[in-house]
């Protein structure tokens, strides 16, 4: 029997996914059709994204899974009418993106580049950066993306601190956890990236205290969430020069406002949450396999635990 997947995003995505998904199907082997409308209780699985009006899943009593194309899922994750299993997005073209603007950005920091990018007093100054292996790094939040990103900054030689909820073991990344192991990670890192899902435990996860555990002049890079950061907090560390730079790709308000102060702060680099996009081709296929894993009577990958929050 044909199976029902329908597509709850806005009609942009739709252009963007549909060629992709039901080509994805047809690779795997499932017989399914793709829709924007249907009964709900005749549907079997859903595709999501946050900008869909779909609020109620109650009337999809047929449904076996609901699949985010997004990686974060904190707009969903609470929703007390969502009963079935939820996937988030795992995409090796979203993961690709993430490493390349974690990469770039570090190296911005690193190599000093705005110096002779923006030098209209033409000042000749020879001075050379130290080696990426001088530079310690900390990552925190060693998921997907963040496990990809320490590995590329690895290999490009810096000296990578990981930290997580739970104990983890990366070769060649030292895995900190807990409080002491976030103040060992601050405490020498030049620069900090922070990649971890909203939930409540993470919000403001950099605050004024923590913040005061980096070294002075540390670089912040926050393509994970806005709230992991308290705001007022980091305003203040980046006014008096002990946060050198932070380059921010989301924020609590998205678009950030007009008059926020991150707009023109000299020491705030805005990105509008651009650091990484779900791929059409890559993602496609995930959730192909999924529903095919479904049907199989596999387990889901990329399941969301409801308690944790991500
Ligand atoms: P993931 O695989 O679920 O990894 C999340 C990481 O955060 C895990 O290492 C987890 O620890 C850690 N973590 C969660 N709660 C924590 C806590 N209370 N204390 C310490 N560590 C905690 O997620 P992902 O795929 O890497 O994605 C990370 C986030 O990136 C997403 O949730 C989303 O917010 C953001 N994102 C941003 C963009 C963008 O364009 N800016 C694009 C995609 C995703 P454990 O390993 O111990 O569970």
């Amino acid at each position: 029997m044909t199976l029902t997947v329908l597509f709850a995003a806005t009609p942009a995505l739709w252009e963007e996914f549909s060629a992709a998904l039901s080509h994805a199907f047809a690779d795997a082997g499932l017989d399914a059709a793709l829709v924007l409308q249907a009964d709900p209780a005749a549907v079997d699985y859903i595709v999501y994204a946050p900008s869909s009006p779909l609020e109620d899943f109650t009337p999809y009593t047929r449904c076996k899974a609901v699949l985010s194309l997004w990686a974060g899922v904190e707009r969903i994750v609470g929703n007390q009418t969502l009963t079935m299993p939820l996937c988030r997005m795992v995409d090796p073209g979203l993961t690709e993106g993430m490493v390349e603007w974690v990469v770039g950005h570090t190296l911005r920091h690193h190599l000093g580049m705005d110096r002779h990018i923006v030098n209209p007093g033409q000042v000749w100054d020879p001075t050379c950066p130290p080696l990426a292996r001088e530079r310690p790094v900390a990552m925190l939040g060693m998921g997907a993306l963040g496990t990809a990103c320490a590995q590329a900054l690895r290999a490009l030689h810096f000296p990578v601190t990981g930290w997580s909820r739970t104990a983890k073991e990366v070769p060649g990344i030292p895995c900190l956890h807990g409080e002491d192991g976030l103040r060992q990670a601050l405490s020498t890192a030049q620069i900090v990236v922070t990649l971890m899902p909203k939930t409540p435990e993470t919000e403001n996860t950099l605050n004024a205290e923590r913040l005061s555990w980096l070294p002075q002049g540390a670089v912040i890079l926050n393509p994970g969430r806005g709230a992991l950061i308290d705001d007022d907090a980091l305003l203040a560390a980046l006014d008096t020069g002990a946060v050198g730079h932070a380059t921010l790709d989301v924020f609590r308000v998205e678009p950030l406002p007009a008059d926020h102060r991150y707009w023109t702060h000299p020491r705030v680099t805005v990105t509008p949450h651009i650091a990484a996009d779900t791929r059409p081709s890559s993602a496609s296929r995930m959730v192909a396999e999924n529903i095919r894993r479904g049907e199989a009577g596999e387990p889901f990958v990329n399941l969301v635990d409801r308690v944790r929050g991500y």
